[in-house]
């Protein structure tokens, strides 16, 4: 091991500096929102979710009575029984959402009401912030100190942002001759099925709902299975806020059924989908046997997290590089788990890193202290050790942990070194706490190397020269380049992915809500009017 820190004398022309104060925002959660772990485990002991679905303003079982368990994955233990909504169960919450539609209460409603209703909303989830972040936490393994963050910050800030939006959103008028006015206007596309992944239960739910409701859509929720019970809560929030009978529906239930069920319904207009690029593709099939439906699709990635020869290996940049692949245990979509070092770096880097992976706390998600949770399920579990076993029998030099702890289903970060792009840790989407160290010569091979890959979602570029990180962030083929910093932007920038990764449809920003609405021309001929 190099212990010696290198001399950084590539560095040229405009110098980019790798400040501290870049540091992603779940570094600085930590220190702003807490809980103790003795609240959190009262709060826990109180809550009493029953799992029903809500359709049409109301809660209710499914139609044949058929549930599912939710399971906390810190403990192994059932939470509750969550109604397992199927066929007839989406034809109601349709039924209810397009005649909520239709009928104009929300989709034609003032903009400025929308708006009041979103910042109400807002407002309940920071009252109801302790209660959502800790059921958050208990049905889906993220830490207390996540889920706060996520639900007390960012949920609200993006209902609050999407509402401001609703009455900001212009049309446009084309050039004409004299002789016609023309105007381009947007629509409501209608009513929205939503079918969300795990890993972000309730900010997954919000990127979709927020947008989709300041449109003015109607919305047709499919959590997913392992992690209901949060959005059931949100629905009795934006009940509360004012939010019309049938406009938001959540439908819990599994993907073949409930979620294949939305895929093929002939009255939904459009689909916004996160997940894996497997099941993507299947919402591509269902839309072409169905009514062709629009489809948004978020997906997977392996994204790289890349350290030219320039660039200092600081304990910010060591920070950013462990919090980009182990965040929330690895399981992010666009968690950086392909860390391509210039080969000058990478021991120095490798044993850095390795002493940040081993101060990480895992364990008991509902303790502030714990800094990764459970895996979400057991399988899941199961599936990261195989790739952790995968990685040492293909000649990856594990450096620090691959073990793993029950009865709850936990991972130690685990850091290999030596890891080559034949690999499988080092092409297939691991979703959990496996971080492999690839050494490149050159940015030349950084770059070829970070762009074989199917996937396109987000890459990390560090480097101290202008020229060069501008060079990565335009040839790097992904919906996301982060320079000096690992961070997938904010409600402002549009987020999702390229090749694999993603359809052209975006979360986030102005380009979130265009996924929601339709663009109508008006022509309208126009001549002179006779004079008075
Ligand atoms: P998943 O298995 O694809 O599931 C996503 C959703 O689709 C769930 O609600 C699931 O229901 C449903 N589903 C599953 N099979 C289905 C089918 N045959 N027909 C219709 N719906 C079906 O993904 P996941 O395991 O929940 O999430 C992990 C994946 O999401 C990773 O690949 C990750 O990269 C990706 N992700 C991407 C982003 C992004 O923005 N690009 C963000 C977060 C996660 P069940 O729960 O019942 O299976
Ligand atoms: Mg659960």
């Amino acid at each position: 091991m190099c212990l010696a820190w290198p001399r950084n004398d590539r560095a040229r022309g405009v110098h980019l500096r790798c400040t501290q104060r870049s540091r992603p925002n779940w570094l600085d959660r930590r220190r702003t929102m807490t809980l103790t772990r003795d609240s959190a485990r009262e709060i826990a002991a109180r809550l009493a979710p029953d799992g029903l679905a809500f359709i049409n303003g109301r809660f209710a079982p499914a139609l044949d009575g058929s549930t599912f368990e939710t399971i906390n994955p810190a403990t192994g233990e059932v939470i509750t029984h969550v109604a397992h909504c199927g066929t007839a169960d989406v034809e109601r919450a349709v039924k209810a959402a397009r005649s909520a539609f239709d009928s104009g209460v929300w989709s034609r409603a003032a903009p400025e009401y929308r708006k009041q209703v979103l910042l109400r909303l807002a407002e309940l989830v920071r009252t109801h912030r302790d209660e959502l972040a800790v059921l958050e936490s208990i049905d889906s393994g993220k830490t207390i100190t996540d889920c706060l963050h996520e639900i007390g910050r960012e949920v609200p800030n993006f209902f609050q942002w999407y509402g401001e939006l609703a009455d900001k959103s212009f049309g446009k008028v084309a050039p004409t001759a004299e002789n016609a006015l023309a105007l381009i206007v947007k629509e409501p596309a209608g009513v929205a099925g939503l079918v969300l992944p795990w890993n972000f239960p309730l900010l997954m739910a919000t990127w979709k709902t927020a947008p989709a409701l300041a449109a003015g859509c109607s919305v047709v929720i499919k959590p997913a299975e392992q992690t209901p019970l949060s959005i059931l809560r949100l629905a009795k929030l934006s009940q509360e806020a004012g939010l019309p009978d049938g406009v938001l529906n959540v439908l819990p239930g599994l993907g073949e059924t409930t979620g294949q069920a939305i895929g093929r319904h002939p009255d939904i207009d459009i689909v916004s989908f996160t997940g894996s690029t497997e099941v993507g593709g299947h919402f591509l099939r269902y839309a072409g046997e169905s009514n062709l439906k629009i489809i948004g699709l978020e997906m997977g990635g392996k994204s790289p997290f890349i350290i030219l020869d320039d660039a200092a290996i600081t304990d910010d940049l060591i920070e950013h590089a462990a919090t980009s692949a182990f965040w929330n245990g690895g399981q992010n979509c666009s968690a950086n788990m392909r860390q391509l070092v210039d080969r000058h770096l990478a021991e120095e880097f490798a044993y850095r890193v390795t002493a940040r992976a081993r101060a990480f706390r895992v364990g008991d998600p509902l303790d502030p202290a714990t800094n990764i949770g459970a895996m979400v399920t057991k399988e899941h579990k199961n599936r990261v050790m195989g790739y952790i076993a995968r990685g040492t029998a293909e000649g990856a030099r594990l450096l620090t942990g691959g073990d793993a702890s029950g009865p709850g289903y936990f991972i130690e970060p685990t850091v290999f070194a030596d890891m080559t792009q034949t690999m499988s840790i080092a092409r297939e989407e691991i979703f959990g706490p496996v971080l492999g160290i690839l050494p490149v010569d050159g940015m030349e091979e950084a770059l070829r190397i970070a762009s074989d890959t199917d996937y396109g979602l987000h890459a990390t570029v560090f480097t101290r020269d202008i020229d060069r990180a501008i060079h990565m962030a335009r040839r790097l083929p992904c919906g996301t380049v982060s320079v000096n910093g690992f961070s997938e932007g904010d409600v402002k920038t549009p987020f999702g992915g390229y090749k694999r990764s993603g359809s052209l449809a975006r979360d986030n920003g102005t380009e979130a809500m265009d996924q929601y609405l339709q663009t109508k021309t008006i022509w309208i001929a126009t001549a002179q009017p006779a004079a008075s």
